[in-house]
């Protein structure tokens, strides 16, 4: 089922039923920039509307900002993002043709080189004898490429109006840091979550959604004081999730994962912190309860040569892609690196006064749980996507909440359309329903099924005497008489 596609023909089905569409496309398209269509917008709000519900609306101890794409340029130079927010290029002397360092040398000789520095590139490329997969010409000495977009604010086009835009969310959140926890009257232990666009200049975009120049995260930074490191209250909730584990040492001996629940690799000492355990699961959880399948996942630590600039430690949630293990979701321990920053190159004070420890505090980041919302779309994709031969059409097992129509409305003959358009708008005041009467029933199931909606609601010459429906569940193909009267009843219980 799952896993049967390519990630080009994700694309191709996307492109045809008005998911997805290549950006611009008419022009020759922009390499790592996508247009979400009719179906994807919907599938990609819903997405958004249920991790809020989740991560801010349910929880007393999380709050929400969205801030400005652009920002001041000190912000981007205190983060560290303009001096060490970059990847290594390689060029080739002939051709120029230009590759990302780590992941070229990734796939040419299996060697994790994912943080490697600039020495360490050039080292790779002429122990393992690399050159331009294009014209087979030597590379020249490798460079660092920043991954930041540039603009320049105002009617100046020059260093001084520099300005770029933002590369990860997170920055808005520390920035903001001071007003929001004040405003919000928020005691440590809290997070600040964000939703919103982020761009980088990838040097090679790949992989339909996976990697593209502009993105969007779904972000928290959870701030916590130093003492409470070692004790997240909510932990024991998820003791008993289990989960497959890779961590940093079964990749250094060539072990296997292993499954195992969230109490045993703490009790091991596999995963150090209990909040990155707590988040790890709760995002795990997250997934699962809209549908996904658990073992299509696991969480991996990363190797000490991967890490980002600010990270002591790092684990990702991946999800199975057709391309093998990816990154979803990285759970870093930022510590107080960034508002250490941002109070030395703002003079500003972002310390927060403790009501329990009588002091001023500058809390540590202890988890900053961030998902790349075209990932989670491509993982919700993969898991719903069937090419059911029985039925011989494509199904999206789409969970109800995400699915992009909640009913499809059919009259079983253009006869009966008034009686269906009075229902279709009767269902429409509260459910996101299509109305549909062209082709045959089974043509329209079909469309249906291949647009994920859960229930079709069908109209036929009965109707008129027992004041009922049939109702067509996407999943199971069972029909059942629903009557008139229950019908919304009916639909809120199983859209749950
Ligand atoms: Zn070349």
């Amino acid at each position: 089922m799952a896993m049967a596609i390519t990630i080009e023909d994700m694309a191709a089905f996307c492109k045809k039923k008005g998911i997805v569409y290549p950006n611009s496309e008419i022009y020759g398209g922009m390499a790592g920039f996508f247009d979400y269509g009719p179906l994807g917008i919907e599938i990609i709000n819903n997405i958004k509307r249920e991790w809020w519900k989740t991560f801010v609306q349910s929880r007393e101890d999380i709050v929400g900002i969205d801030g400005s794409i652009i920002c001041h340029p000190k912000v981007w130079k205190a983060s560290g993002h303009v001096d060490n927010f970059e990847d290594v290029m390689l060029t080739c002397s002939r051709c120029k043709n230009k590759v990302r360092a780590d992941t070229f040398i990734e796939e040419q000789t299996g060697i994790a080189a994912d943080g490697f520095t600039v020495e360490m590139i050039n080292n790779a490329v002429s122990e393992n004898k690399l050159s331009c997969p294009k014209c087979k010409s030597e590379f020249e000495k490798a460079n660092d490429f920043n991954l930041m977009f540039k603009t320049n604010v105002g009617p100046l086009q020059d260093e001084s109006s520099l300005a770029y835009l933002r590369p990860e969310t997170a920055q808005l959140i520390f920035a903001n840091f001071k007003l929001v926890s004040e405003n919000s009257r928020l005691k440590l232990p809290f997070g600040i979550a964000q939703v919103g666009k982020a761009f980088r200049n990838e040097i090679s975009p790949r992989n339909f959604l996976f990697r593209c120049r502009e993105f969007e995260q779904m972000e928290i930074e959870y701030f916590i004081r130093k003492d409470m490191f070692d004790s997240c209250p909510w932990v024991s909730e998820v003791m008993s999730h289990e989960i497959s584990v890779y961590s940093a040492e079964m990749q250094e001996k060539g072990q296997q994962q292993k499954q195992m629940t969230i109490k045993q690799a703490l009790e091991k000492g596999i995963i150090m912190s209990p909040w990155h355990a707590y988040f790890l699961a709760i995002n795990h959880q997250w997934f699962i309860n809209l549908g996904t399948r658990p073992e299509h996942f696991r969480i991996r630590q990363h190797l000490k040569t991967e890490k980002s600039h600010y990270a002591t430690d790092t684990w990702d949630l991946e999800y199975n892609f057709p391309f093998g293990y990816k990154e979803l979701q990285g759970i870093a321990d930022r510590g107080t690196f960034d508002l250490d920053q941002h109070i030395k190159h703002s003079k500003k004070d972002m310390s927060l006064f403790d009501e329990e420890k009588k002091e001023k505090v500058i809390p540590m980041v202890v988890a900053e749980p961030s998902l790349g919302v075209g990932r989670a779309f491509l993982v919700f994709l993969f898991d719903a996507y069937d090419d059911d031969k029985e039925r011989g059409n494509i199904v999206l097992h789409l969970h109800p909440r995400l699915a992009p129509y909640k009913a499809a409305v059919f009259p079983l003959v253009n006869k009966l359309d008034d009686k269906a358009r009075e229902i279709f708008s009767m269902l429409k005041q509260d459910f996101h329903v299509i109305y549909d009467r062209s082709g045959s029933i089974g043509r329209r199931y079909a469309r249906a099924d291949e647009q994920g909606i859960p229930f079709c609601v069908t109209i036929d010459f009965d109707t008129e005497n027992d004041s009922s429906v049939t109702v067509r569940d996407r999943d199971s193909t069972k029909q059942e008489r629903v009557s008139l009267n229950g019908l919304k009843d009916y639909l809120c219980k199983k859209l749950i």
